[in-house]
């Protein structure tokens, strides 16, 4: 279908794009990839008066490693991400995900501050954003803030930004050498949206035994979640088949997800305590050196 008419800006400043956003009053979009967007557009779920490209903004391109943990502007694209050989070190949980996202050609435009701002239920990265405690850094014409991830969704494609504000770049804290982590996730096919996934890690200490765990479920309601109830049952224990088994159960027990047409609210449901007791069986095997 052909697009609705628009306005097109490419500004060369990002005072410019917020200018933009706020003269426009809520009329006008920001585009990043372009991969949600411009089918939101073709199928007329979206028809903004101007369309601002963040495109020659290369202060958004950032990606920085340091002790502190790990920034990514808001426009590194999923290949970007998976193309780093030092992300994988730095934020293994975070690229074992990106791994899921979508098909190739989407992943060379699609971008990790578009994800968050779409907010889909079933995106992995509101889910890994979430799990990670990260922070997602913005400006608008109210200046700059920094919004926990924890604070920044509200429901399917809804979050707390404001019409003229823009993401610069997501927050990750530094990851521990020793952190045990895994992340699994059921799609109908490899690159579609997940009809569950889970994002687990927790620290081990001296005696093996597990702290600081923490789940996060995706795809299971209406935006990403903290199974609060799974992390009690992994935390100051030896994570072994039992424990994992007893944890699936509990994530299951803490989610009452909706059925579409992809599956069954019963279906979902199962599925995650599948998911999370894979996760925590795999990330016991995957020590990260
Ligand atoms: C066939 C297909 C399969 C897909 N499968 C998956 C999948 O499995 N998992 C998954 O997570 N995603 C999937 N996607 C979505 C893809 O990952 C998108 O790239 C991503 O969700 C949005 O990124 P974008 O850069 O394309 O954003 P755009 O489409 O450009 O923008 C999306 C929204 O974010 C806003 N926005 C963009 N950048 C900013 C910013 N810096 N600050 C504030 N607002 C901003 C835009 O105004 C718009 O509302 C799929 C897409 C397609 C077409």
């Amino acid at each position: 279908m052909k697009l609705p008419p628009f306005e097109y800006a490419c500004p060369a400043e990002l005072s410019e794009a917020v200018a933009l956003l706020a003269a426009h009053n809520g009329e006008a979009k920001l585009i990043a990839g372009g991969q949600s967007l411009v089918p939101m557009l073709a199928f007329r779920l979206a028809a903004p008066a101007l369309l601002v490209d963040l495109r020659k903004l290369p202060e958004l391109r950032k990606i920085e490693i340091s002790g502190n943990g790990v920034v990514l502007g808001s426009m590194v694209r999923w290949c970007d991400i998976l193309a780093d050989a030092r992300l994988h070190a730095a934020q293994p949980l975070l690229t074992a995900a990106v791994g899921h996202v979508a098909h190739y050609q989407i992943r060379n435009r699609g971008t990790i501050g578009g994800s968050i701002a779409h907010a889909d239920p079933a995106a992995e990265m509101p889910g890994i954003v979430l799990t990670c405690e990260a922070e997602i850094a913005t400006v608008g014409t109210a200046g700059p803030r920094v919004i926990k991830a924890a604070d920044f969704f509200l429901g399917p494609l809804m979050t707390v930004l404001e019409p003229d504000e823009i993401i610069v770049d997501i927050r990750f804290p530094a990851w521990p050498a020793q952190r045990r982590w895994g992340f699994q996730e059921f799609a109908r096919r490899r690159g579609d949206f997940a009809m569950a996934a889970a994002a687990v890690f927790y620290d081990v200490d001296g005696a093996g035994k597990a702290h600081n765990a923490h789940i996060g479920a995706i795809g299971v309601g209406d935006r990403p979640v903290r199974l609060t109830a799974a992390e009690a049952e992994v935390n100051g224990k030896v994570v072994d088949v039992t424990v994992s088994e007893h944890t699936g159960v509990a994530a299951s027990a803490a989610v009452d997800p909706q059925g579409d047409i992809h599956a069954s609210g019963a279906y979902r449901k199962s599925l995650i305590g599948t998911m999370v007791e894979r996760a925590l069986l795999s990330a016991g095997a995957m020590k990260v050196a």
